[in-house]
């Protein structure tokens, strides 16, 4: 099955005059074990669409199914376990707690959901991120890539079957970027998850395995292992 699957998802803004339908009718598989890239002008609905899928947000019609479970349907206390078990999200602006180490913000999901941690899969998440003695460091402390690393270590480190990430490189140099986006071709890869990301940079399309496009909220069409010139 896939890792999702989006059937008829529709979602209006405002109310009256001001109706904005963010997404129209979005059918979508993603192919488990794939790095999808999702793209598309500006207001085009890819974020509605991210939001959607990692049940931070509800559409008014259409289905979400994570695996075999259509999250449209789910109560409070299932979409809280599918969120914290199943689901990791990355945004833009890192979203890290100030207060808190590096490794306390990577660690702090799993206390807080009272899961334990994996050890193994912790050690070995941490490695790939590279961030040596800084582990101990806050926030303020890093640079925005070490900061989107840390961010990236957190989404995984509950080893989630899916991991959305909207916009990651959008606040760093093309170097931190790069090294963004081998973590999240590395989880792929190496570890058989699902990435799902919203970007604007071509560079970054050319790391996934299909870009989705969209326009005004509707999917307008796909392009298969896209090179950087194709998705310019
Ligand atoms: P994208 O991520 O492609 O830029 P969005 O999903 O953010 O697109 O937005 C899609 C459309 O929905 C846009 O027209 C945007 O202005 C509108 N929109 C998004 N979020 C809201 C909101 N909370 N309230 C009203 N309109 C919104
Ligand atoms: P993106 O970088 O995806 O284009 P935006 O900067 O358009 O996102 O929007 C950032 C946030 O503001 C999103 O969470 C979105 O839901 C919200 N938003 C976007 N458009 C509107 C709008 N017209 N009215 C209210 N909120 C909006």
């Amino acid at each position: 099955v896939p890792a999702a699957r989006v059937r008829g998802l529709t979602k209006t803004y405002g109310t009256g005059q001001a109706l904005v339908r963010a997404l129209d009718d979005v059918t979508l598989d993603i192919a488990a074990g794939e790095f999808t890239a999702v793209m598309g002008p500006s207001g085009s609905g890819k974020s509605t669409l991210m939001h959607c899928c990692a049940a931070l947000d509800t559409a008014d019609s259409g289905e979400v199914w994570i695996g075999d479970q259509d999250i449209t349907r789910l109560k409070d206390k299932a979409l809280t376990r599918l969120r914290r078990d199943e689901i990791g999200f990355v945004f833009q602006s890192f979203n890290l707690v100030p207060t808190l180490t590096a490794e306390e913000n990577i660690k702090l999901p799993m206390a807080i959901a009272g899961r334990r941690l994996d050890q193994a899969w912790y050690d070995s998440v941490v490695a790939t991120v590279d961030l040596g003695d800084r582990l101990g460091h806050k926030p303020n402390e890093l640079s925005g890539g070490q900061q989107q690393r840390v961010a990236v270590a957190r989404a995984l480190a509950s080893r989630p079957r899916i991991v959305f990430a909207d916009e990651p490189t959008g606040n760093l140099d093309s170097r931190s970027g790069a090294e963004v986006l081998e973590l999240l071709r590395h989880a792929v890869d190496d570890h058989g998850q699902t990435v799902v990301m919203v970007t604007h940079d071509p560079v970054a399309a050319a790391y996934t395995d299909r870009v989705v496009f969209l326009a005004d909220g509707r999917v307008v069409d796909e392009l298969r292992d896209p090179t950087r010139e194709q998705v310019l």
